[in-house]
């Protein structure tokens, strides 16, 4: 950390978290003359495990982590290896595993990602930004930014004296403090209104000790002791409870609710949390009972998803991290937006460096950031009802996963989501894949309430061959020609889901269904009859169940609840 900070810089970062540290860090292996500075108000180093949430990484943030930023011998050294993301859905009163459906994979999936000790990660961040020649200012506390035309600035604290600095580039990384967000104007609300409550157990907790004497859920996998490395997820109608093992040595346990269906009140305190837990999730509960003194620390956030009404500027300012916008942490994606945002500012800076004018640049990376993150929306605003429905999530975790692996992970991975003229080239293509995704996530919605029933005791544990290709193709080098015929292909993939989930789902309409093996236009399903003509689900020319079987969808039946599970 340094004393004596320069009066002037060409990047000030507000906010030296996860995202500000791992933004510095992108900046000066590309720009390696520039000079930053990242204002951080927290002084000397993070406590390991109690510290904050964001600890589960998917591929994309795994590989911005491990590759962009450079932090892959710290991962393999001093985080978790993580096997993939595991899910189990109510059965009964869910004080037994063993009945619960459960997804998830039977072994270390191909593509690694690590679970993060937050402390641990971020000093040794820190540690690598300041050995990089990037001034930090630890025991800052920001307290006003001006943006200007040829300079920005902003004033801080820092050890009782009034810091003012000036810089070309300013980056707002401060988390929920929303210093640029608040001061631009920028809020934006968003219809999902969801709270979270957790705590860190110390000695951790093997998830599997609950399935331990069930041979059948113990052969699901391909050894034992593999679960408790997946980010577990319980969940119930309106929430869901993570599991995560931390390297440090606890285990992070937390709740996420709509606030609709289980209000604040109910969980804001750890009281009121561990009464939740005995009534949502016993078997959870009595694991807790027994231990409370080993809990390390209890946390909550009331109503934390939100979006932003812009991101980047061509004026030279920015929001990245949770500064920006903030959607949910079911599928792990909060590290994700920010390996995004910040890999569009690095290309901002580096085009305004190079003397660019960047305003197209910054209207294209403001728009395709957004049009993610209100693509993303349609995952979880108004759809944790269902979250406890075993059918329905199978179908909505295989189609938001192709998404996720076949669009935004695969564009990242292959360095192409800052190519404007590529991304102009591939966006039809990347569109139909977003369209039939927020299409999907209606009819999720009608098929619950049609069909709400329980189900249990079922393990799936493999992917279909087009769902495995799309998670096999983030290892796989692509040249832009490639790539944009992979894309081409996974909307083609993501059309016949949507066909086949239609005429799984259809039938819980009974004699309203269309007739077997109609062509169904993919980009019209719903459940809705009355709404069928109008939206052109039935023409001549679409696609019929039997074409989406034998085209890429093929195999996706094996993910029927009625073909590996059973109702209760
Ligand atoms: C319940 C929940 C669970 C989550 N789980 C996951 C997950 O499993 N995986 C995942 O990838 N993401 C997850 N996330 C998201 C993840 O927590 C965030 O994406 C991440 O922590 C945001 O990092 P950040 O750097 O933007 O903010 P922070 O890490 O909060 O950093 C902001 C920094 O700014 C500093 N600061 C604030 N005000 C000032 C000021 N005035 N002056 C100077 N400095 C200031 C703060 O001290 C802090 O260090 C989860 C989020 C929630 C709410």
């Amino acid at each position: 950390m340094i004393a004596e900070p320069k009066q002037r810089y060409d990047v000030a970062i507000l906010g030296g978290g996860l995202a500000g540290l791992t933004l510095g860090l992108q900046l000066r292996k590309a720009l390696p003359d520039l000079s930053i500075v990242i204002a951080e108000k927290r002084q000397g180093p993070a406590p390991e495990a109690a510290f904050k949430v964001g600890e589960s990484t998917v591929e994309l943030s795994y590989h911005y982590f491990g590759d962009v930023v450079g932090m892959q011998d710290h991962l393999e050294k001093d985080q978790v290896p993580k096997c993939g993301l595991r899910f189990f859905f109510k059965a009964g009163d869910n004080s037994d595993l063993t009945q619960r459906v459960e997804i998830g994979p039977a072994r270390f999936p191909p593509h690694f990602t690590y679970q993060l000790d937050r402390g641990r990660f971020e000093n040794e961040l820190a540690r690598r930004v300041v050995a990089a020649g990037i001034d930090v200012l630890d025991g800052c506390r920001v307290q006003d930014v001006e943006v200007g035309d040829e300079v920005h600035s902003f004033t801080a604290t820092r050890e009782g004296s009034e810091l003012s600095m000036t810089a070309r580039w300013l980056v707002d990384a401060s988390g929920r403090a929303f210093l640029l967000k608040r001061k631009l104007g920028l809020e934006e609300q968003n219809g999902h209104n969801v709270n979270s409550a957790w705590l860190r157990l110390a000695g951790g907790f093997d998830i599997e000790e609950w399935l331990r004497d069930d041979p059948e859920c113990m052969a699901r996998m391909t050894e034992p002791g593999l679960r408790k490395f997946s980010t577990n997820h319980l969940c119930g109608p309106g929430y869901w409870v993570w599991l995560i093992p931390l390297s440090s040595g606890p285990i992070s346990i937390g709740i996420v609710a709509d606030a609709t269906i289980h209000p604040f009140e109910q969980m804001n305190t750890l009281d009121a949390a561990l009464d939740w837990l005995a009534e949502h999730e016993p078997q959870l509960a009595a694991v807790l009972e027994g231990r409370r003194d080993q809990v390390e620390d209890f946390l909550k956030v009331e109503n934390f998803s939100y979006g932003c009404k812009q991101v980047f500027s061509s004026e030279r300012w920015c929001l990245t991290g949770e500064a920006g916008a903030f959607l949910d942490p079911f599928y792990s994606p909060g590290s994700d937006y920010i390996a995004m945002a910040n890999t569009f500012i690095t290309d901002l800076i580096q085009r305004d460096s190079a003397g660019e004018d960047i305003g197209k640049a910054a209207q294209a990376h403001n728009e395709l950031f957004l049009s993610a993150y209100s693509t993303h929306l349609a995952f979880y605003e108004g759809q944790y009802p269902f979250w406890g429905n075993a059918q329905v999530m199978a179908a909505k975790i295989c189609t938001n996963n192709i998404l996720s692996w076949g669009v935004n992970a695969l564009l990242f991975i292959n360095g192409k989501l800052a190519d404007i003229d590529f991304m102009a080239s591939v966006r039809k293509d990347v569109d139909r894949v977003w369209s039939l995704n927020t299409r999907l996530e209606a009819l999720y919605r009608e098929w619950h309430k049609l069909d709400p029933r329980e189900w249990h005791r079922g393990g799936l544990m493999t992917l279909f061959p087009g769902m495995r290709q799309r998670q096999a193709d983030l290892l796989a080098g692509f040249t832009d020609q490639q790539l944009a015929a992979q894309l081409a292909q996974n909307a083609d993939l993501m059309e016949g889901c949507a066909v086949l989930i239609f005429d799984q789902a259809a039938k819980s309409l009974g004699d309203a269904a269309p007739p077997p093996n109609a062509r169904i236009n993919p980009y019209a399903v719903s459940l809705n009859p009355d709404r069928w003509e109008a939206a052109g689900l039935l023409p001549d020319s679409g696609l019929s169940a039997d074409e989406a079987r034998q085209g890429p969808a093929g195999g996706l039946e094996t993910w029927w609840m009625d073909v590996f599970g059973q109702p209760v």
